[in-house]
């Protein structure tokens, strides 16, 4: 049948399919899936990302929601393409073919196993794939499992998708991606990570920061120009607040390719490359984002202003300054508090070390 008859029988509620049940299942679904299906509520869980996210996302159990699923929905308004196909995996599963669940992961869009690009959207007639409500030939009574590997829309046959081959800096990062995702840990460029979800974290800031932010356009077309990537790109289209997994499958290999780029020699390229587009770390970070140790690092021990280091000379100059503006001495321990005051507060400086503090001190006072 019909998965989203499976559901309503289940559930009683004929709405109860309308939700990404590979994402969450609430109790009360965990409870009448159990007992209709008699298969314990733990192995059902185990089918769900909101209880296995773990390698690719932090938790906060405050919304069923996880990030780097795309979203499938079934609003008729907007299209998702929130689920990927390799039709060649489809061909290998004979007359029982299924769809893997990384295909629903945004940071996957190849196949680790046959280096071809995943599809979002049946060949023949740009539909999303929709597996809840597949078709079957009129003339047959019931479903065939094989239902699935055609069209829900036009009934064309996925596994006769032509081949597309992924580029192989996508390749690479895919497989890094799926490696990641599916032990916990791993690498990516010249950084170890023995917590993956980090990494998934750290990725998603700078796709976030890339794509999704007006402030990383220029970093964007930088490194399209760099890497001769030929993606066509509008801001105005990528609309506010969108979030990687929501981005169109072309602008995701996009981001995935220059994160790559960027991982190799972490963070050297980054850095060169905001320094030449003018990118301080305070425009990249956002306050109330978190942000993984290895991307905080690169922003604040690499890109932060230099500190500003006061040649005795100035200093004198400056305090000779503000004494004659004041109309008073300014004391040997008060010098610090108006030097950082005459750079404004948010300029950080250090005093150059080799300074004789009381000779010009008792010049300044005499
Ligand atoms: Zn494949
Ligand atoms: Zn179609």
């Amino acid at each position: 049948m019909k998965p989203s008859a499976f559901a309503t029988i289940c559930t009683q509620n004929s709405d109860a399919w309308k939700s990404d049940w590979d994402v969450y299942l609430n109790a009360e679904t965990l409870n009448k899936l159990s007992m209709k299906c008699m298969v314990d509520e733990d192995l059902i869980k185990r089918s769900c990302f909101y209880y296995n996210c773990d390698y690719i996302y932090n938790q906060t159990e405050q919304t069923p929601q996880v990030k780097w699923v795309m979203p499938l929905g079934v609003r008729t308004s907007h299209k998702n393409y929130g689920l990927q196909y390799c039709p060649f995996c489809l061909i290998e599963d004979g007359d029982r073919p299924y769809f893997r669940r990384h295909w629903r992961l945004g940071f996957m869009t190849c196949c680790p196993f046959h280096q071809n690009q995943l599809r979002d959207r049946c060949p023949s007639c740009r539909n999303p794939i929709n597996i809840k409500r597949p078709q079957k030939p009129t003339k047959r009574a019931l479903y065939h499992p094989e239902d699935i590997a055609h069209c829900s829309k036009c009934g064309f046959d996925l596994r006769r998708t032509e081949y597309a081959p992924a580029l192989p800096d996508e390749y690479e990062i895919n497989r890094i991606n799926f490696t990641q995702s599916s032990l916990g840990y791993g690498n990516a460029g010249n950084l170890d990570f023995n917590y993956s979800n980090l990494y998934f974290e750290g990725i998603r800031r700078l796709i976030s920061f890339l794509v999704c932010s007006p402030k990383g356009e220029k970093l964007f077309l930088h490194l399209r120009n760099k890497l001769e990537l030929h993606q066509v790109y509008h801001r105005e289209l990528i609309g506010h607040n969108v979030e990687p997994e929501r981005l169109e499958i072309g602008l995701r290999r996009t981001a995935l390719i220059m994160i790559y780029y960027l991982l190799r020699d972490w963070p050297d390229t980054f850095v060169d490359a905001c320094k030449m587009n003018r990118l301080t770390s305070h425009l990249i970070k956002t306050p109330y984002l978190e942000f993984p140790f290895w991307v905080i690092d690169a922003l604040f021990f690499h890109l932060q202003h230099p500190k500003y280091s006061v040649h005795g000379e100035e200093k004198n100059n400056i305090i000779i300054y503000l004494e004659r503006k004041l109309g008073q001495t300014i004391k040997p321990n008060q010098i610090s508090r108006y030097l950082n005051h005459y750079f404004s507060s948010s300029t950080q400086i250090t005093e150059e070390e080799n300074l004789d503090e009381n000779t010009n001190n008792n010049d300044l006072i005499t």
